[in-house]
């Protein structure tokens, strides 16, 4: 935790709400769900709220308003807001603010979630202690013009509160009494508050630790298909943070990606449209410049070792070159225009990968 965040500068509203939310799911909703169950009505509701809630965050906050990776139609935008807001992360308009320094400052002091003061800092610590000075909304220009998002941002604390926990709570109560009510309250409410965070919370520590970097290691951002599952597809943060106007975190077919599968599926139905695509030849050639990179820079540590292997110096060498004449034809290829396929580009990810094998296998080992 760096010098400008001290201990009488907690934020002491996040932080008592995120206790007992925390506290709630933990103990008070398993205890419920021991004693009463959940009945077909409250089952369907919490799933219902998970999904919508998470969804609302990853597809709305995230890549609708912060990225504008794809436009959306009114009806859209206003159950995101809505949606998002019952999330409990705060309104649209602040989180993209703070979601743009993210990206625009990654793994610095301007970052607000800046991993590199630890994985605590970025996951949770950020929210519980006040910033000074306050951050001004600056880069949130184009959605102060946006009349639903004010709208949000003038009622986010009371759709929270309506929506996403005395709604369920209401519906648990007509449905089945006090019982319900409960059930609305700890598992609709405070349980998926809880887990929804998290989800989001993981975004900002794991995806900034755990996994692979094959498009860039300029930031400590990683792709991870395990976070992905937890994360409504948002676990693939090296390629989000490499091409953050991609409509799709996870690029490829077979990446878990349902947010990109929703927002696929909104343009089927002519709720959205323009979704922003990096074209796979670019894609390309950032893992290969990334390749490229990693051959560098352990051809460069071997060489400042002490004692030199001379064959692993010369199979990175070899690596390195051939990673290098592939980077520059493809390269040529694309400035001048040259029609690739897709069967083309298969072949160069294929090679590229091959190499960046190849150059794992080597083992530095003094002679
Ligand atoms: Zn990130
Ligand atoms: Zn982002």
């Amino acid at each position: 935790m760096n010098d400008r965040i001290a201990f009488d500068r907690v934020d002491w509203v996040n932080s008592i709400f995120l206790f007992f939310i925390s506290a709630i799911a933990v103990i008070g909703a398993p205890i419920y769900l021991w004693n009463f169950g959940l009945d077909w009505l409250m089952g369907s509701l919490f799933v219902f709220y998970v999904l919508a809630t998470g969804l609302s965050i990853t597809l709305g906050y995230h890549r609708l308003f912060s990225h504008l990776s794809f436009k959306a139609k009114w009806p859209v935008r206003l159950a995101t807001l809505v949606f998002g807001a019952c999330a409990f992360e705060n309104s649209a308009l602040s989180w993209v603010s703070d979601h743009r320094r993210h990206h625009k400052h990654t793994d610095d002091d301007d970052d607000p979630y800046d991993i590199s003061k630890g994985f605590w800092w970025a996951h949770m610590g950020w929210i519980l202690f006040k910033v000074n000075p306050v951050p001004p909304l600056d880069n949130v220009a184009d959605l102060r013009k946006d009349k639903l998002v004010m709208w949000q941002y003038r009622w986010d604390k009371l759709l929270a509160v309506g929506v996403g926990l005395l709604l369920p709570t209401a519906i648990g109560f007509i449905s089945n009494g006090w019982v319900g009510a409960l059930a609305g309250l700890l598992v609709v409410g405070a349980l998926r508050v809880f887990l929804v965070q998290q989800s989001t919370f993981f975004i900002n520590s794991l995806c900034h630790t755990v996994g692979d970097q094959p498009y860039s290691t300029k930031c400590s951002a990683r792709d991870s298909t395990v976070m992905a599952f937890f994360t409504f597809g948002e676990g693939y943060h090296n390629f989000h943070h490499e091409f953050q106007h991609d409509y799709r975190n996870g690029v490829k077919t077979w990446c878990f990606d349902p947010t990109k599968w929703s927002i696929w599926l909104l343009q089927k139905v002519g709720l959205a449209s323009s979704l922003r695509r990096v074209p796979p030849s670019r894609v390309l050639l950032a893992e290969m410049a990334e390749a490229r990179r990693k051959a560098d820079v352990k051809l460069a540590g071997l060489e400042s070792g002490e004692t030199v292997c001379e064959r692993a110096r010369e199979s990175i060498k070899e690596i390195l070159e051939q990673l290098s004449e592939n980077y520059h034809e493809f390269d040529q290829a694309i400035s001048e225009k040259v029609e690739v396929s897709k069967k083309v580009i298969a072949e160069w990810r294929r090679e590229t990968r091959e190499l960046v094998a190849r150059l794992g296998n080597v083992r530095p080992e003094p002679v």
